[in-house]
């Protein structure tokens, strides 16, 4: 974590003429904290962002024309996003008014208090906002285990996660839009970041992390659904299967199919076409669960997922239980429960794998091409013993058939029993 100074500012260093020690005004975006300075040397007026979630792996520094960049080869994807955030404070005095966007709810914190720690869960990406908040639980313990001082936490949140903000969590700012529209400042963020803050002595602005040890996140804390224990593995006749469907990221076999959908995407098809293409998707998870059920007959298959086609086609052959968009919060408990009763859940990498990954006892994660080398960011699997890891938590391609997935997961069901027996046999 970093100390906010009382008169928020905080040094940076010019991308251009490399100059340090140039004290730059902070700036609250919302998915972007930015620090904002006129070099005293060469005179260019930049951005440079503070340390909190991506930015920790890829400081950008970037002159307010675009012109000068400092940022790692692999982070330069993020100066656009920073360019956007940064040019809403360009022409403040122009700006209209500012929208009700940012609410304060469950505080128990009163009108003065001496310390806080900040946490911002603020991306256009959900799983690193959820990464973020789950630094919650860190920022809390650490006091227990008398490391840093004791502070209230303040998380700040999209409305989507508002719900898994931990009791714990002493004030929660909710951010009243869509993840996805994060990729821009949030109206009238920075004014009201600035009014809260003159509330508290000392401001601590935690860093946000977004990568961590599964092992020791007690995800419960979040959901307040207990997870699957294993132990219960091969209790009963009936196997609980779900699959997490989203309209937006399919099970696209071959690479023909792909390229179709990618060009249906760039011109513009893609409204025109989208029922075709959630109907296909429908037609590869019946298959999926026709094969399921002739492998292993004791399966109880459930769908969860956002669905705004309302497109069906299981034909009771599945428990459709997806809802359309947004998604009341007493639903996403109702959907971690189920989550927390299934052997195995499935679906697609981004189709919203990580709460049922954490919750489930295993996983079947269908990677497209593409994601090979991010498999790991959509799954939560987090088992004490390395073996239960390698045997509950999978990966397939996307190109794997409905029949070669249903085998997996009905291997899965049949070789992990065998060795919970084994287990309990050797005592
Ligand atoms: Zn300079």
């Amino acid at each position: 974590m970093i100390h906010l100074s009382s008169d928020l500012t905080y040094p940076t260093q010019c991308p251009a003429c490399g100059t340090i020690e140039v004290t730059g005004q902070v700036r609250f975006a919302g998915a972007v904290t930015i620090a904002r300075a006129n070099c005293p040397v060469c005179g260019i007026a930049f951005y440079q962002t503070l340390p909190n979630g991506q930015f920790n792996r890829f400081p950008i520094a970037v002159s307010t024309d675009g012109r000068a960049v400092r940022a790692a080869r692999r982070g330069r994807w993020l100066v656009k996003l920073v360019m956007n955030c940064g040019a809403v404070f360009e022409n403040e005095g122009n700006r209209p008014a500012l929208a009700q966007t940012c609410s304060i709810i469950n505080s128990t914190l009163g009108t003065s208090v001496p310390d806080v720690l900040l946490l911002f869960c603020l991306d256009d990406c959900y799983g690193h906002a959820l990464m973020m908040l789950f630094n919650a639980q860190r920022h809390y313990e650490q006091p227990q285990r008398r490391t840093v001082p004791n502070r209230p936490i303040i998380a700040v949140v999209p409305r989507a996660l508002a719900w898994l903000v931990p009791d714990y969590v002493a004030e929660t700012w909710v951010v009243d839009q869509p993840i996805a529209s994060l990729d821009r400042a949030v109206s009238g963020f920075d004014r009201f970041v600035k009014q809260q803050l003159k509330r508290f002595g000392t401001v601590w602005f935690s860093k946000g992390h977004i990568h961590f040890d599964h092992r020791t996140t007690r995800f419960a804390d979040f959901t307040r659904t207990r997870k699957f224990e294993l132990p219960q593995f091969d209790q009963g006749v009936t196997r609980h299967i779900t699959f997490v469907l989203r309209e937006d990221r399919l099970w696209l076999r071959s690479g023909s199919e792909r390229w179709l959908y990618r060009a249906c995407q760039r011109l513009g098809f893609l409204p025109k076409t989208h029922a075709l293409w959630v109907r296909w998707q429908v037609h590869r998870y019946r298959q999926l669960a026709n094969h399921l059920r002739q492998t292993y007959p004791t399966c109880q298959i459930t769908i969860t997922g956002l669905t705004n086609s309302r497109i069906t086609g299981f034909d009771g052959l599945i428990d459709d239980r997806r809802q359309p968009a947004p998604l009341p919060t007493e639903q996403e408990r109702t959907w971690c429960a189920q989550y927390a009763r299934s052997h195995v859940v499935v679906g697609v990498h981004g189709s919203g794998m990580l709460l049922p990954t954490s919750l489930a006892a295993g996983f079947v994660n269908l990677l497209p091409p593409d994601k090979l080398p991010h498999y790991a960011e959509d799954v939560l699997l987090a088992h004490e013993n390395p073996i239960h890891q390698t045997l509950l938590g999978r990966f397939l391609p996307t190109s794997a058939s409905p029949r070669q997935v249903a085998a997996l997961i009905a291997s899965m069901l049949t070789e992990f029993p065998v060795w919970l027996a084994e287990e309990r046999e050797r005592g």
